[in-house]
């Protein structure tokens, strides 16, 4: 016979189970003495700390304490804009570096390999035709050096 799992032993003996693993465990129990005995000694123990309700006697303490609590969460929330500005570091990975370093590179070559003669500027205008037709206008300028 397979039992259920302990926690399902709590919780039925707490009435906290499902509705279908209830009658799933009760149907168990009932043939079980084991678990019987085990869902009993669970009941005890609630009923046990039901009783005992915690007695506060010194609320300067608790206040303290909470005020402790409080100022530690002040502190974690102060490390938080740290975290933040440390964050962006993380995606600068050295693929990227590498990448970016290249670009440089090749811009700076594309600088360097540059021609040093100007461009020929064109001087005369030696004919201009328009061309108007159903796609659009057409401008063709012929340059003469
Ligand atoms: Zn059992």
């Amino acid at each position: 016979m397979s039992h259920p799992a302990e926690q399902d032993l709590a919780l039925y003996a707490t009435r906290d189970l499902t509705f279908f693993s209830r009658l799933t465990v009760d149907r168990h129990v009932r043939n079980c003495p084991a678990c019987a005995e085990t869902v009993a000694e669970y009941r005890e123990i609630t009923a046990e700390l039901a009783n005992a309700t915690p007695q506060i006697e010194d609320w300067d303490i608790l206040a303290a304490e909470m005020r402790a609590n409080i100022s530690l969460g002040l502190e974690a929330g102060a490390c938080l804009p740290t975290t933040v500005s440390e964050a962006p570091v993380s995606w600068f990975s050295p693929r990227l570096a590498v990448a970016m370093a290249s670009l440089m590179i090749l811009a700076a070559a594309g600088v360097a390999l540059r021609p040093d003669q100007p461009k020929p500027t064109p001087t005369v205008l030696a004919q201009q035709s328009v061309k108007v037709d159903t796609e659009g206008v057409t401008i063709t300028n012929v340059y003469m050096e």
